[in-house]
């Protein structure tokens, strides 16, 4: 069949690849020259296994079911890393260390991990904490894999404006038009971006995440991350390849965001989110940065003896209006156009089931 999926990040790249390799023939769409231009290349790179979603049964064990194929499918675009740390903050966590520890134990099925003093390894203010194995995404790598492996099958600088479902004589669904080509599906991939503003069932956050070097060369081997549990707390977090290339020292980049701090504000249209993300300056950052480095000194007094900071991105995030603890893939279809809306990357597989049982129902 004849498939158009629209938008190259994570969802449409992976879904786009799947459906290649059944036999389908694919176009995709993409607004920026690049693939991986927008939120797929613009976050944290965590590699999820439910740590950070205490309160959410669902998205955690959406990540779990999940994560295993994404280590088979995409081995080369993660990477291990060290020193991983959950720490539940003292006296003003939404969760107790116990509670935490608890869900972590009996509701993530296969997820290890080891309890372990925070004063070990020089962090305060912490009521427990815990090492797992959860894993980086690689930054750029799936930029460059994806544009090759899909590179027959790319439309760049194409901005989609409509996307409807075509009907026959009889008013069943018959195809997709697409800007005025017909194609048999379409398949919307750009993160709630070109149909659900009007709706006003998804909000626009802009996000702010600033980028530090660890000043220390001798350390290279070890990559730390810290994440501080539940509740407006701070996330510092290892950020592999380009990015560090860029600042010549592999490994040493890390990513620093804080729930409060990083959500910059939040839009019911999508294009109000871009206009005052494009109108954010350095100054802007540096005007955050205090705030930033107060939320992760609290836990980490050695912040800025250890890491430099280096720079700053900005990303949007995507999210429905319900169910403020949930981050689910959640996939609907309106006659021959299937709605992705993401949750995290490790997901793209739920969202890839979905797809491929829609398309292949119509198979003849
Ligand atoms: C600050 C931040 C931190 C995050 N941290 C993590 C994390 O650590 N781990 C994790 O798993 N997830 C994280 N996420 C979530 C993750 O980034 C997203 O779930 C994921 O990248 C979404 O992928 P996607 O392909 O759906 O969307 P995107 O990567 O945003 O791709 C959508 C694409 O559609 C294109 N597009 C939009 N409209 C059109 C149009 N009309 N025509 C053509 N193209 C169009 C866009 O240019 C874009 O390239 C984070 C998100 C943010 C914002």
């Amino acid at each position: 069949m004849r498939i158009a999926v629209i938008g190259g990040g994570w969802y449409g790249c992976h879904i786009g690849s799947e459906l290649i390799r059944l036999g389908h023939e694919v176009v995709i769409f993409e607004k920026a020259p690049e693939l991986f231009s927008g939120s797929s290349g613009y976050n944290q790179f965590r590699l999820h296994l439910g740590f950070h979603y205490p309160r959410s049964s669902k998205t955690r064990h959406q990540i779990i079911d999940s994560h295993q194929r994404f280590l088979k499918k995409y081995p080369n675009l993660f990477f291990p890393v060290t020193t991983n740390v959950y720490g539940i903050s003292k006296g003003d966590s939404v969760m107790d260390w116990m509670t935490y520890k608890t869900v972590m134990q009996h509701d993530c099925p296969g997820v290890e991990f080891e309890e372990i003093d925070p004063a070990s390894i020089g962090l305060t203010g912490l009521e427990g904490a815990l090492v797992c194995r959860e894993g980086a995404l690689l930054a750029r790598e799936p930029q460059r894999f994806f544009s090759n492996l899909l590179r027959q099958h790319l439309r760049l600088n194409v901005c989609v404006k409509n996307a409807r479902t075509l009907v026959d004589g009889e008013g069943r669904p018959s195809g997709a038009e697409v800007d005025g080509e017909v194609y048999d599906w379409c398949v919307d991939c750009t993160y709630g971006q070109l149909f659900n503003s009007a709706r006003g069932e998804v909000a626009y956050e802009v996000c702010l995440t600033l980028l530090y070097k660890r000043k220390d060369k001798n350390v290279l081997h070890l990559h730390h991350a810290f994440t501080i549990m539940d509740g407006p707390f701070t996330s510092l977090f290892p950020c592999f390849d380009d990015y560090a290339d860029a600042v010549g020292d592999l490994n040493r980049l890390h990513t620093l965001t804080h729930v409060k701090h990083t959500h910059l504000k939040r839009f019911d249209s999508f294009a109000d989110a871009k206009a005052y993300a494009d109108a954010f300056t350095e100054a802007d950052a540096q005007r955050m940065r205090p705030l930033f480095e107060e939320g992760i000194l609290r836990y980490l007094p050695t912040f800025l003896r250890d890491y430099t900071y280096h720079d700053y991105f900005i990303s949007f995030k995507t999210k429905t209006t319900g169910g403020a603890d949930s981050r689910e893939t959640v996939c609907r279809t309106n006659g021959r156009v299937i709605s992705v809306m993401s949750g995290k990357v490790n997901t793209i597989f739920l969202a890839e089931d979905y797809v491929v049982e829609e398309i292949q129902s119509t198979a003849e």
